[in-house]
């Protein structure tokens, strides 16, 4: 899953990609609303934390250019304390959740996981396609309640396919959901974490759908 953080206070900015990294999510940053509101107009995130006071083009403006053009990623808003107005104007100009500073990470990252399920359309923090498990909350795999082993960049590619089941996932998409803006972006490594993903996964989990990209628990399976 990829995140855009728009924050211009840059100790806050750095905790937050920080935490966010360490979560395990690819993280791209801006520090003013002009740059921000670009990256988030023309890359594809799975969803953004917006500060509301930024230099430049404020986060309300933000926001709503990018409602008004289509861009129907997630937004979480950050808020002043005791701005009860500013959450009201935020949540008015499309944003799907706030949290009011100073906070605690720990709820930012909780309000991230939900934003980020619930808009690939999952209520609970435990994903399941068949005998595989992935609690969001602990980013812990298990196949029949045995924990799998996996590597950072192997748990990102896994989250995404369960986040979005069913559905054929190309090789674009993923490199674009997967990786910050500076990652050296080859489709190729795709293909290498795939392979070690199935090796560490029951066979056939992971289907390869010819010329589209790879899809994971076939509609079928779904009962
Ligand atoms: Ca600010």
């Amino acid at each position: 899953m990829r995140l855009l953080v728009v924050e211009d206070d840059p100790d806050l900015n750095r905790q937050l990609v920080t935490a966010l990294t360490e979560a395990g999510y690819a993280v791209d940053t801006a520090f003013d609303g002009e740059e921000g509101h670009f990256l988030g107009d023309t890359e594809p995130y799975d969803a953004v934390i917006l500060d509301l006071g930024l230099p430049q083009m404020d986060g309300i403006s933000v926001l709503e250019k990018w409602r008004r053009d289509e861009r129907n990623m997630p937004v979480l808003i950050l808020t002043a304390r005791d701005r009860w107005s500013d959450k009201v104007a935020g949540m008015d100009a499309g944003a799907d959740d706030y949290v009011a500073k100073p906070f605690h990470m720990e709820e930012i990252l909780a309000r991230v996981r939900a934003l980020l399920r619930r808009s690939a359309g999952h209520a609970k923090n435990e994903i399941e396609v068949g005998s595989l498990r992935l609690d969001t909350r602990t980013s812990r795999v298990t196949v029949d309640g045995t924990p799998i082993k996996l590597t950072s960049h192997e748990y990102r590619l896994l989250s995404y396919l369960m986040h979005h089941q069913g559905r054929v996932v190309s090789r674009t998409e993923l490199v674009e959901h997967l990786y910050d803006q500076d990652f050296d972006r080859d489709s190729n490594t795709i293909e290498v974490f795939v392979g070690r993903l199935r090796k560490k996964l029951p066979s056939e989990l992971i289907e390869t759908v010819r010329g589209l990209g790879y899809c994971l628990g076939s509609a079928s399976d779904e009962t």
